[in-house]
């Protein structure tokens, strides 16, 4: 069996489109359009270009958004005071700091201190526990973009097995949790291995959805995975640099030999990455409806 291949960069097309639609037809009602800022300490080169990608993604649909650059030095108290004048600000509706933060800066006070209605990374403790509830109002994006693969990938989820590789804040413990909601695209059975998993095979193996969030190169070989699961690969690991000096990117998964034996996969890169711009987007036009619905 050779797998069919998930585009991210198709899917995220589609759902841009549907945002824009949205946006469109929310502008002619309220005369305003969603307003996204994005916070930058520093010019730390990996960051300038996440930033620069996610306001391009904006202004593409017709956001409002606002880049606020701000020298490393900048101190934690103006950078709080600074996050309250936008937690004020009626034409913003998600404020997204990017990550890291110089030393000197308490990361964690920093992302408390956005209010939730507003907090489109969905990090903030608050939108994590109402996530677990199955109450959450926005989901973190790149767990959100898988979901949404799996479901426009056709994958049936309710009644699989998912097995989750990975446990971090961002990825897998969100997706695990996003997975056993009782909720369309979801409903299912949920297993988190980790460093910490004895004979972590005998569980991939048993996957039926197999999402691999562990940052280790083609770590997941085919002997590992069901024939017919669908496999959702999260990693992006640097092996090196291409010939024309661009990075070189393998996923976790060791797609070549794994295609012939799952049903779906998603390629590295093109498959969860494009994803993750798109859901902050989503998220941002929520929060501008809730806004306004207020
Ligand atoms: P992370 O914080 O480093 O967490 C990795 C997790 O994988 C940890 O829970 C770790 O277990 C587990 N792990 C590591 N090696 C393992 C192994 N050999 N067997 C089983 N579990 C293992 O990483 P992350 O932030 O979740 O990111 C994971 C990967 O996804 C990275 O390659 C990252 O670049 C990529 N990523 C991509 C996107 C995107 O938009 N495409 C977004 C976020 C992350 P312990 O907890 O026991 O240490």
């Amino acid at each position: 069996m050779t797998a069919k291949i998930i585009s991210g960069t198709e899917v995220a097309r589609q759902i841009r489109e549907e945002i824009l639609t949205e946006v469109k037809a929310l502008e002619k009602m309220y005369n305003k359009t969603p307003g996204l800022v994005t916070i930058l300490v520093g010019e730390n080169p990996a960051s300038v270009s996440y930033v620069t990608g996610k306001q391009k993604t904006a202004k593409e649909l017709g956001f409002h958004s606002i880049q606020d650059n701000q020298p490393m030095d900048i101190s934690e108290e103006d950078l709080l005071n600074l996050i309250e004048k936008y937690n004020n600000d009626d034409s913003i509706n998600g404020i997204l700091v990017q990550l890291p933060l110089p030393k000197h800066i308490n990361e964690t006070k920093v992302l408390y201190a956005i209010n939730p209605d507003k907090d489109v990374d969905a990090f903030h403790p608050v939108n994590v526990g109402r996530l677990v509830i199955g109450e959450g109002v926005f989901l973190p994006c790149t767990p959100a973009g898988i979901q949404e693969l799996l479901v426009r990938g056709g994958v049936e989820t309710s009644g699989a097995h998912v097995v989750v590789v990975g446990r971090s804040n961002i990825v897998g413990k969100p997706i695990a949790n996003i997975m056993l909601q009782k909720d369309k695209g979801a409903n299912s059975t949920v297993t988190v291995v980790h460093t910490g998993t004895k004979d972590i095979a005998k569980y991939t193996r048993m996957a039926d959805i197999l999402i691999v969030a562990a940052g280790r190169p083609n770590y997941i070989t085919a002997d590992m995975v069901k024939e017919g699961a669908a496999v959702i690969d999260v990693g992006v690991n640097r092996i090196g640099t291409t010939p024309e000096g661009k990075a070189k990117l393998a996923g976790d998964v060791d797609f070549e030999n794994v295609k012939e034996k799952a049903g779906i996969i998603t390629p590295v890169p093109g498959g969860v990455g494009p994803m993750t711009i798109t859901m902050l987007m989503k998220n941002t036009l929520a929060a501008f409806k809730l806004s306004v619905n207020k």
